[in-house]
């Protein structure tokens, strides 16, 4: 994890400080896919296995990386964000430059986040109301104070399911990738999310035959979907699923 040991002390202190907590209204489960970056498979070959599920996914987008090659991956360039925000999925911040949270004053983090919106702002029209990601999942004290009056959530990579009542600056993710986490593993968050309801929250990069460490497999990934479907858990975007549970 980048961060430096400040850094992720100061995480350690803002996970645990809800500013904005929430109850959930009770309603049928759900499980949200989202990629962050995000790489040009997982919109190739993850948007689609969503679709045909009939369910659609959160796509976070550090709109510096745009149309860039990583050391794992190809970043999806704007024609990409423009046709999936077509088809339904959506598309959320994630920053423009993806640095860590803590380290950048607060002045720097607003303009960095004004600029993440104002670029995809240009490519889809109706993002006001996104949701964001934070960057390698780290956030500061003020960063989450703040980030509180620009979205209606944002969505952490500390693992859990959300149920009762959540941190709207904190939503737990359980990371979907075939380095981390097997098949029995996947049905069992499901199998739990279905059976104590609540919501489910995945987080992935790559979607691939041969994923990248922070990656899944488009075999692990229709895994996911087909357990979902079995056990009657709607499959929604982040930000739908706000206004699933009565959050936004
Ligand atoms: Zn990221």
């Amino acid at each position: 994890m980048p961060g430096t040991r400040l850094a992720r002390l100061e995480h350690a202190l803002a996970r645990r400080l809800p500013f904005r907590r929430a109850p959930m209204r009770k309603a049928r489960p759900v499980v949200s896919f989202t990629f962050d970056d995000f790489p040009l498979s997982a919109a190739t070959h993850g948007a689609p296995l969503l679709e045909r599920a009939g369910g659609r996914g959160t796509y976070y987008v550090a709109s510096g990386l745009l149309d860039t090659a990583t050391e794992h991956w190809q970043v999806a360039g704007p024609d990409v964000v423009r046709d999936l925000h077509a088809r339904g999925h959506e598309i959320g911040l994630h920053t423009h430059s993806h640095r860590p949270l803590p380290e950048m004053r607060m002045a720097a983090f607003e303009a960095d986040l004004a600029n993440n919106r104002a670029t995809l702002h240009r490519l889809v029209p109706d993002l006001a109301d996104t949701t964001f990601a934070y960057p390698f999942g780290l956030t500061g004290i003020a960063h989450k104070r703040r980030i509180g009056r620009h979205v209606p959530a944002s969505r952490s990579i500390q693992p859990g399911i959300n149920r009762g009542s959540v941190d709207l600056d904190f939503l737990l993710a359980h990371e979907l990738i075939d380095a981390f986490l097997s098949p029995a593993e996947v049905s069992a968050l499901i199998d739990d999310t279905s059976r104590n309801g609540g919501w489910l929250i995945f987080f992935s990069h790559d979607v691939s035959d041969r994923p990248g460490p922070f990656g899944v497999s488009p075999g692990l990934l229709t895994h996911a979907i087909a357990e979902a479907g079995r056990n009657d858990l709607a499959i929604l975007p982040v930000r739908q699923a706000l206004d699933h549970f009565g959050l936004a």
